[in-house]
C-alpha cells in the first residue's frame, strides 16, 4: 500500500513541476521529476520489501503471525536511544508484534545476503542476532537475559530463513556464542546460558546454541 502511494506521490510530484516549471527549461524540469520519482520510488520499493521480508522471519520465530518490522530510515523516524532494536512493552507483560530496527541494522542484513551469508563481518553477524533478539521480545519474552539467551538458539533458524544454508546458520549461531556473546554486558547474559543449563531449550541433544 505504501509503494503505491510513493509512486503516486512520485506523479504528483511530476505533476506538481509539470505546472510550476513551466518555461522554456520544461521538458529538462519534468526529467528531473521523473528522476527523483524514480529513485524514490525505487528506494521505497526496496525498503519496503525487505521489511516484509524480516517481518515474515519474526512472524515464524515469535509464533505471532502479524509480527511486523519497521527499519528506521528515510521513510520512518522513530525513537531507539542507544539500542540497536526495540520492541515495545507495556510494563504489565503486554508487548509489541512490532520489532524496531535501526537502519544500519536492516542494511547490514542486507549486506550480509549479498555477501553470501559469511561471518567475517561481526557487524553483520550481530544485525541478523538483533533480529532474532527482537522476535523473541515479540513472542512475549521481557527479561533482557532470558531472551539474549533464547535468541542466541534460534540465530541458526533466523539464518536459514533469510537464506542461509544450514551449515552458514550454524556458523553465524556458533560465531555469535564464541566471539560476540561473552563481550555482552552482565544484564544479557544469564547464568544459566550454556549448554544443558537452565535456558537450553534442547537439553542433551549435544546442540548448543
Ligand atoms: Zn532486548
Amino acid at each position: 500500500m505504501f509503494v503505491m502511494s510513493a509512486i503516486f506521490g512520485g506523479f504528483a510530484l511530476v505533476l506538481a513541476g509539470h505546472w510550476l516549471l513551466k518555461g522554456s527549461r520544461h521538458s529538462l524540469s519534468i526529467g528531473f521529476c521523473v528522476l527523483i520519482a524514480s529513485v524514490f520510488g525505487g528506494l521505497t520499493w526496496r525498503e519496503m520489501r525487505l521489511e516484509a521480508e524480516l517481518a515474515e522471519v519474526v512472524a515464524i520465530v515469535s509464533g505471532v503471525p502479524a509480527a511486523e518490522v519497521e527499519c528506521q530510515g528515510f521513510l520512518r523516524e522513530f525513537r531507539l536511544d542507544n539500542n540497536l532494536g526495540e520492541v515495545a512493552f507495556d510494563g504489565r507483560g503486554g508487548v509489541s508484534r512490532t520489532a524496531q530496527l535501526r537502519g544500519s541494522v536492516c542494511d547490514r542484513i542486507r549486506d550480509w545476503r549479498g555477501a553470501g551469508f559469511g561471518v567475517d563481518d561481526w557487524d553483520q553477524v550481530v544485525a541478523v542476532h538483533v533480529l532474532s533478539h527482537e522476535a523473541i521480545h515479540v513472542s512475549g519474552v521481557t527479561s533482557e537475559a532470558r531472551t539474549e539467551c533464547l535468541a542466541m538458539q534460534s540465530n541458526a533458524t533466523v539464518a536459514e530463513l533469510l537464506g542461509a544454508t544450514p551449515q552458514q546458520a550454524v556458523a553465524l549461531a556458533e560465531t555469535y556464542w564464541e566471539d560476540v556473546f561473552p563481550r555482552m554486558p552482565g544484564s544479557y547474559r544469564a547464568s544459566d546460558c550454556y549448554e544443558d543449563g537452565e535456558l537450553d531449550q534442547t537439553s542433551g541433544d549435544g546442540i548448543w546454541p
